[in-house]
């Protein structure tokens, strides 16, 4: 499996600057449509770790992020088997919830 490599920081900032593009050339009710999606706020977390060094490394394990999901989810800071065990400790009606006042309805 490769794994991120420092080496490999310029592309990543290249590629975590081209999804802040889309992600400013987009609408927020868009982002409430696609809750899969990274988020602006994600992105700079991103760009924070990949300042920092920490990009790359899941922040719950610690292990390292295989380069195949960072090239999809560059904002990940997870590794595919936490953010599976996290998305089934959440309710999904915790997750309605959330994007119902994503999308400014205030119940
Ligand atoms: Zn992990």
């Amino acid at each position: 499996m490769s794994t991120y490599e420092p080496r490999l920081a310029p592309l990543f900032s290249q590629l975590i600057a081209s999804r802040e593009a889309a992600c400013q050339a987009q609408s927020d009710s868009y982002d409430a449509q696609h809750p899969g999606r990274e988020t602006r706020e994600q992105l700079q977390e991103a760009r924070r770790r990949l300042a920092d060094q920490r990009f790359g490394r899941c922040e719950t394990c610690q292990a390292p992020i295989s380069l195949r999901r960072l090239i999809t989810l560059p904002a990940t800071p997870y590794c595919a088997e936490c953010q599976t065990r996290n998305e089934l400790q959440q309710p999904l009606a915790v997750r309605r919830l959330t994007l119902h006042l994503k999308k400014g309805n205030i119940p």
